[in-house]
């Protein structure tokens, strides 16, 4: 099979990680002035910020005070369309904005920083994972939206988290057998719910990859009436921990409708801000990560949604360095297998 091993994989996210920037820690007055020259600017440029639930809480206020918009990144890119916007100040993950771009392709896509980019995508050149779906023609090929505009258009289906298992079910009830990628344990656990024929490639979120299933336990033993909200791009071990397996909008809306006040949450902490805001009077804890995996700089944080700082936010809309460009014959042929989800019904 000619594809990337863990340890090639983690070495390159490690040597990424080394020459990215750090976010840095603003006072309460920086972040008042900084928030009121991103509303002028936005004004002044008719942008509209749209940003990931993954993203700094400061940015995440200012997207909702300023009539923007906080989601998945299909939620996301569906705003991004639905809006009159002629700017998109997309915050959060370089696929995002790649997307955002492909169903806005009229419009003017920004971003904080083309720096920040995700493990998955690293993890998934278009190159080599092209050649491995050469190897296996029989099988339709399945990308999770966390992949590159290239990987995507040599697939026949995208999916986010929220429509994976609904899309694998349709698949294999076509009799289809499926070439998975990126995510290995998104793809291990959908094997498992579905019974489907799925071959995986190995890559993984360096933040979901290091919750500890033991930890969790700890836990449970502390907080016995928890309810444990889990994402599956977490180990198995950590999954079968889980009262609730689900993308982020689904354990949001776990947190909203569960009884129960106290939630062991194995996902970004970034959701807190969200989970919190709407859910005032409950309690949500960080799944342990024990630390010190290899690749695990910001634990339970994504070191490239951290690089989203208001400063880089003015700048990318200041500057338009961090422009998003996808060639319109990518955009043509990414949109087939982008279409076909946006099209299925939503479970
Ligand atoms: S949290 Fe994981 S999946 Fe999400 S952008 Fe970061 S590395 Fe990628």
């Amino acid at each position: 099979m000619s594809k990337m091993t863990s340890v090639y994989d983690q070495l390159l996210v490690r040597e990424h990680l080394a020459h990215a920037s750090q976010p840095e820690v603003l006072s309460e007055a920086e972040t008042a002035r900084l928030q009121q020259s991103l509303i002028e600017q936005m004004q002044a440029r008719q942008a509209v910020l749209i940003a990931h639930y993954y993203t700094p809480p400061e940015i995440q206020a200012l997207a909702e005070a300023t009539g923007g918009f906080v989601g998945d990144s299909l939620e996301m890119a569906r705003f991004g369309a639905r809006h009159e916007a002629k700017t998109l100040l997309v915050a959060g993950v370089r696929f995002m904005g790649e997307t955002a771009k492909m169903l806005s392709p009229e419009k003017t896509v920004l971003m904080p920083t083309l720096e920040a980019t995700c493990s998955l995508d690293l993890g998934c050149p278009a190159d080599e994972f092209s050649r491995f779906c050469d190897q296996h023609p029989e099988r339709k090929v399945v990308v999770y939206a966390n992949t590159s505009a290239a990987v995507k258009a040599r697939a026949d289906w995208v999916v986010t988290s929220s429509i994976a298992k609904a899309v694998i079910e349709h698949l294999a009830a076509q009799g289809e057998s499926i070439l998975w990628a990126p995510d290995q344990h998104l793809g291990h656990y959908l094997q498992r719910v579905t019974g489907a024929d799925m071959l995986l490639w190995d890559g993984a979120c360096i933040v979901h990859e290091e919750f500890k299933a033991q930890g969790i336990r700890d836990l449970k033993k502390v907080y016995p009436d928890a309810v444990v909200l889990v994402h599956p791009e977490s180990p198995a071990a950590v999954v079968d921990e889980a009262d609730v397996i689900g993308s982020t909008s689904q354990l949001l809306a776990a947190a909203g409708e569960r009884p129960q006040t106290t939630f062991i949450v194995a996902t970004d902490r970034g959701i807190f801000y969200k989970m919190q805001q709407q859910n005032p009077d409950k309690r949500f804890i960080e799944a342990p990560t024990a630390g010190d995996g290899a690749t695990c700089r910001s634990c339970a944080h994504c070191p490239w949604m951290a690089m989203n700082s208001l400063k880089q936010l003015l700048k990318g809309l200041e500057s338009g360095q961090g422009e998003i460009h996808v060639p319109p014959r990518l955009i043509e042929r990414a949109m087939i297998p982008l279409q076909r989800m946006l099209d299925f019904p939503v479970p």
